[in-house]
């Protein structure tokens, strides 16, 4: 049934599926491959095929989704972590921060991760939509940082006090008129993590507006991008008076991040 479906890889979704029905690592399927499977864990993997050809991602039926090497609750009430994003990661590891602000949160997967990864570092993580904080609480819980992050419902800086060293964000991007024409499996996404109803830049604006009052002297702002934006955006960072402006390709040689740097 995958292979008709909206899915490019049927083998690895069935796989995944799978192993979730049977409460088995993915990796450790192999293994298992001749035991018997139960009438019950057959009818529990057929419904989850069935939603998977009908477009729901893998992480919806499973709950949750690897990124960055680690394991994250997800719901349909966030934006499903993407492995293009791990470049905005990869961005933020080659500076140095102790303080980071994390603007449109959803699971939590930037902010744990950098904390993950720089175990001196504490953040802050803010989100529109009460979901999004609540999850993104449990996901810090499970990674045991959540003694260094915190999560709040904000509308972008509103909720933000004080300055940080490093402000990340992967806002909603894709324009309005460019939603029609997406692939299915967005439409299980919560619209509000995926377009700014308007042009897709819209969140920059407000992003590189309030940039300056929240870096330290020296910090870095750092937001990824849909890869037609890296002009518009770099132009924006530098209107509002950052220094040392870039941008980052993807793995796929897309255009993927922005930054820039407040003056010292
Ligand atoms: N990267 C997502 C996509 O195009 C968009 C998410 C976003 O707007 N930040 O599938």
């Amino acid at each position: 049934m995958l292979r008709h479906a909206a899915t490019a890889i049927p083998q690895r979704d069935a796989r995944l599926l799978l192993a979730h029905v049977l409460d088995v690592p993915a990796d450790r399927m192999t293994l298992i491959l001749r035991d018997a499977v139960s009438a019950p864990q057959r009818d529990a993997f057929d419904a989850l095929v069935a939603r998977r050809a009908a477009g729901e991602p893998v992480s919806h039926l499973v709950g949750r989704r690897q990124f960055y090497g680690r394991w994250f609750e997800v719901t349909a009430q966030v934006l499903d972590p993407r492995p293009e994003t791990e470049t905005l990661i990869e961005t933020a590891l080659e500076v140095d921060f102790t303080r980071v602000l994390d603007l449109g949160t959803g699971s939590g997967c930037i902010l744990l991760t950098l904390l993950a990864e720089r175990p001196d570092a504490t953040g802050l993580g803010l989100d529109l939509s009460e979901a999004a904080v609540e999850l993104a609480t449990r996901n810090g819980g499970a990674l045991g940082a959540h003694k260094r992050a915190a999560f709040a419902v904000s509308d972008w800086f509103e909720r933000a006090t004080g300055r940080f060293d490093l402000v990340v964000s992967n806002p909603p991007y894709i324009a309005a008129e460019e939603m029609p024409g997406l692939a299915v499996e967005l439409s299980f996404e919560p619209r509000m993590a995926l377009t700014d109803e308007g042009d897709g830049l819209s969140c920059y604006r407000r992003i590189a507006a309030g940039a300056d009052a929240h870096l330290h002297p020296g910090g870095w702002l750092m937001v990824e991008i849909g890869p037609t934006q890296a002009q518009a955006v770099a132009g924006m960072f530098t209107a509002a008076g950052l220094g040392e402006v870039g941008i980052r390709q993807d793995l796929d040689g897309r255009d993927r991040v922005v930054l820039g740097r407040k003056p010292l």
